[in-house]
């Protein structure tokens, strides 16, 4: 966000954070909040997102118990203890 105009005059969220502070932090380039405070993305709203979207979940979903069933089966137990790759 370097470079971001909104910087320079200063705008801040106010949010009231959890310990009852505002939040203070700098605005995103639209609206009136912070990054935090800004509402996140709910997800695909359209058919064809939705489709892409659970379509990218099943395919992740398949490649982890490829991973998960070939280490089970090829070096019985050692994946464990090697370092995340
Ligand atoms: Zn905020």
């Amino acid at each position: 966000m370097a470079g971001s105009p909104l910087k320079a005059e200063g705008k801040r969220c106010g949010a009231r954070r959890w310990n009852g502070q505002l939040c203070r932090s700098l605005l995103l380039l639209k609206g009136n909040k912070c990054k935090f405070h800004g509402g996140m993305s709910t997800g695909p709203k359209t058919p064809q997102g939705k489709a892409k979207s659970y379509a990218a979940r099943d395919a992740g979903r398949a490649r982890y118990w490829q991973r998960r069933l070939a280490a089970l089966a090829g070096l019985a137990g050692n994946e464990d203890r090697k370092p995340k790759a």
